[in-house]
């Protein structure tokens, strides 16, 4: 049997978040509107329409483009690719070819085994999207299709890497920072589920450091990471069969069936197409002012990659940590002015963490806050600074730090105000806690029995008592301590 190793390209369109279509002034999100009410001659292919390409669309290209590292190319091409589909009025889709707007780029993923790898960017093109089409259930009274073109028009980006990737986990890995650098960049949603992201892989096997081989299956229809994940495994188990039986793997385009878990063949609609590309003359070559680059890479700043690295070193987190933080460029930001903050007053990032990746994230999630408006919406960075240091610092327990945080985020006001107000206080005072453990023991003599004989794991049930008695005031630690001492004596 011979040792196969895996070739892998992606190919993924992100829909751009623009306000309207690429080529006309309709919206670019009015995909729940009534079929076919969010349309114009420009975008349903009517004769003589012209097309007037989006300076805001083009911008945001940019920015993903720079998001990964791609050459900027101040003049590109746009072409009409020929098809027919009745999804597409027109016959042509435009597109990019010869002169896309961005050129070679990389993406540098992390790997399993330790160290990163740089998976090159082989081009990131701007085209319209088709329309959609909806089928009637098969077997249905009417055999009909009805088309919608709410969706024609609205600008994607293409972004092909080179077939750098070698297994299923490393085109995972790059998927997933490819999103993360979209999503910094502010230029796509990523929802899958809303087809805001769609990718293609490519796959091929080589004997292992043999040269690239010629043919490579692509698979489509992955409407999740994981679905490209499996559909890659999947098919690296098929081809090495075939190849291994001696057969030749044919070049062909797949679908992957979720239900079934495997690629199956795609009818040919447009396998073996030729396009016939040419130049679209309905448009003059797209032209990115130097000045407008020099503009838009000021304004790139650190990319994850950068944030993250910048977390470990500046703020002492672990990596994990650290991807949590930087999970989006927003909360990044808002993380950072925490840390800052906490740096002034002396109080070490751990604190910060605790209360960012616990009590914080909770209750963003459960909100649905969206990233952009953190900013707005979140507690002010200082107020939950200070409420970690309060819990830091063991004035408050663990489980009054939560109730002291939110209420502060709910009303605004200074966390220690808002302690003495509630009463939160964590109780320290040896008497008050003396009280507190005899009723303890009283209660659960067994316990104290055990504990005095030295089992330790007793301690546990006798300090969850004294917590419930003191209605969590006490300090847990000193409440140890006092049972301890009132058995020792
Ligand atoms: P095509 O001409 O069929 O569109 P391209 O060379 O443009 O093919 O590549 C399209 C995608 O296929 C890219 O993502 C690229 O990385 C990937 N790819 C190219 N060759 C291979 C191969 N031998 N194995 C796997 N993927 C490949
Ligand atoms: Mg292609
Ligand atoms: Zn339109």
């Amino acid at each position: 049997m011979t040792d196969f190793e895996p070739v892998i390209g992606l190919e993924v369109h992100a829909q751009l978040k623009t306000a309207a279509k690429l080529f006309c002034r309709c919206a670019a999100g009015g995909f729940d509107a009534p079929a076919n009410t969010n349309i114009c001659p420009v975008c349903t292919g009517q004769p003589g329409a012209l097309p007037a390409a989006n300076a805001g669309a083009v911008e945001l290209a940019v920015r993903a483009g720079l998001a990964l590292n791609c050459r900027v190319n101040e003049v590109s091409v746009f072409v009409r690719k020929n098809y027919f589909y009745p999804d597409l009025p027109k016959a042509y889709q435009i597109s990019q070819y010869d002169l896309p707007l961005c050129g070679a780029g990389e993406i540098t993923i992390d790997l399993k085994a330790g160290g990163t790898k740089k998976v090159r960017v082989r081009r990131a093109h701007l085209e319209e999207d088709a329309g959609k089409l909806l089928h009637s259930p098969a077997g249905g009274a009417q055999d009909h299709t009805l088309a919608d073109f709410n969706r024609s028009g609205v600008p994607l980006l293409e972004i092909v890497s080179e077939p750098d990737l070698n297994s299923a986990e490393e085109a995972y890995s790059c998927l997933t920072e490819l999103k993360l650098l979209l999503q910094w960049a502010g230029v796509c949603g990523c929802d899958m589920e809303k087809g805001e992201l769609r990718c293609d892989v490519n796959v091929s096997l080589r004997p292992r450091g043999a040269a690239t081989p010629g043919y490579k299956v692509e698979i489509k229809n992955l409407n999740s990471f994981k679905a490209a994940r499996d559909a890659v495994s999947y098919e690296i188990s098929r081809q090495a069969a075939a190849l291994n039986n001696g057969e030749t793997v044919a070049r062909d385009t797949r679908l992957w069936d979720e239900k079934a878990r495997r690629t199956e063949p795609m009818r040919s609609k447009e396998a073996a197409c030729d396009y016939r590309y040419f130049p679209e003359p309905d448009l003059p070559p797209l032209r990115v002012a130097p000045e407008l680059l020099a503009g838009l890479k000021s304004k790139t700043g650190d990319l994850p990659r950068e944030a993250r690295a910048r977390f470990i070193r500046d703020f002492a987190l672990n990596a994990y940590e650290a991807g949590v933080v930087a999970s989006t460029r927003e909360l990044a930001a808002y993380a950072e002015a925490c840390m800052r903050h906490a740096a002034t007053i002396g109080l070490g990032s751990k604190p910060i963490m605790n209360l960012l990746g616990g009590e914080f994230l909770a209750r963003v999630n459960e909100n649905r806050i969206a990233p952009k408006d953190l900013a707005e919406k979140a507690i002010r960075p200082e107020l939950l600074v200070k409420t970690a240091a309060l819990a830091s610092s063991g004035k408050v327990s663990a489980s009054a730090a939560k109730t002291l945080f939110a209420r502060a985020w709910e009303t605004g006001r200074d966390p220690q105000a808002l302690l003495e107000e509630l009463g939160l206080a964590q109780v320290s005072d040896p008497a008050q806690l003396e009280a507190w453990a005899r009723e303890a023991i009283a209660a659960r003599p067994k316990a104290a029995q055990d504990l005095k004989a030295g089992n330790e794991r007793a301690l546990g049930p006798l300090v969850g008592l004294l917590m419930e008695k003191s209605a969590g005031k006490a300090n847990p630690r000193a409440a140890g301590e006092v049972i301890r001492k009132i058995l020792g004596e």
